[in-house]
């Protein structure tokens, strides 16, 4: 039992979304592995109840090394600014594709400006991200790996969700396909893809989110009887960037609770 360490010291790290929920557990995490962590989102401060620091001065604190780039994933001259930030450090070792954005709304009311809206930050964040990041690894002659950050609706359907499941299916074939053709360049390429977090992406709900699956309000609870927390993500995202995950590529690893097995 315990978790494990690693060691990412004189690496560099850039974590899109890194200010709050999942991206910014991941971003602690890899503070605390010794990485030099840059993070790219949109706004400084953190949306997390409880989070006094932005990412970025809460890994100084804990004598880490980071630094916040404000950034929106949909403009790729925005992920060039970050890719040359990071340049700074030494060059990104591990981008981490992870600010994503949810809308609530039926199939048949979701309109052209929502659809693209959620499309610029999901699927074009993500995909000029891995693009740039491996561009830049492979110029520096450095290569070295990608985590995007998945869904349980890159599989599943859920009502009121087809834009965003769409968003997260492309995720998911970005994944393998960045890889596939990636490999010859030692770049590995994967995906978190959490279930039910408890986090803002969707407003108020980490107040609720554990309530309402002990009350059995949300259509399906997972079979570990818990909403999940961003710290669940973090670890096995720090674990596909690692060595250890060394012959893993193209890989959605699912971080749900079991909520798919039914
Ligand atoms: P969150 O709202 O807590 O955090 C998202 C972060 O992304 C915020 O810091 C926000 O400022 C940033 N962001 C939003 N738009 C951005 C942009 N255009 N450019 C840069 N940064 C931007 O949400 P979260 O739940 O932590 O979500 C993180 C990722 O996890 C998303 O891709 C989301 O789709 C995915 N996800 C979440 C859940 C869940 O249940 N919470 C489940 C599966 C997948």
């Amino acid at each position: 039992m315990g978790t494990t360490s690693y060691d990412f010291s004189n690496e560099v790290v850039v974590v899109t979304g890194g200010s709050s929920g999942i991206g910014r557990a991941i971003a602690l995490r890899f503070g605390e592995s010794g990485a030099t962590v840059v993070n790219a989102d949109i706004d400084e401060e953190t949306k997390d109840p409880g989070g006094e620091l932005p990412t970025h001065r809460a890994i100084e604190e804990r004598d880490g090394d980071a630094e916040f780039v404000r950034t929106d994933v949909s403009d790729p001259d925005d992920l060039v600014a970050v890719i040359e930030a990071a340049r700074d450090f030494g060059g990104v070792d591990v981008m981490v594709n992870n600010a994503g954005i949810y809308i609530d709304r039926p199939f048949r009311e979701v309109t052209p400006e929502e659809f693209d809206k959620i499309h610029t930050v999901n699927v074009r964040g993500v995909y000029f991200g891995s693009q740039l990041a491996a561009n830049d690894m492979i110029e520096r002659g450095e290569p070295g790996s990608i985590i995007n950050t998945a869904s349980i609706s890159s599989n599943v359907a859920q009502p009121g969700q087809v834009h965003y499941d769409s968003t997260k299916g492309a995720v998911q074939m970005i994944t393998r396909g960045a890889a596939l053709e990636l490999a010859e360049h030692g770049i590995r390429v994967n995906a978190v893809a959490p279930g039910v977090i408890a986090t803002e992406i969707m407003e108020g709900w980490s107040k609720g989110a554990t309530d309402a699956i002990k009350n059995e309000e949300l259509v399906k609870r997972p079979p570990i009887g818990r909403a999940g927390v961003p710290e669940d993500i973090a670890g096995p995202a720090v674990f596909l960037a690692s060595d250890d995950a060394d012959y893993i590529t193209g890989t959605l690893l699912d971080v749900d609770g079991g909520w798919q097995i039914f």
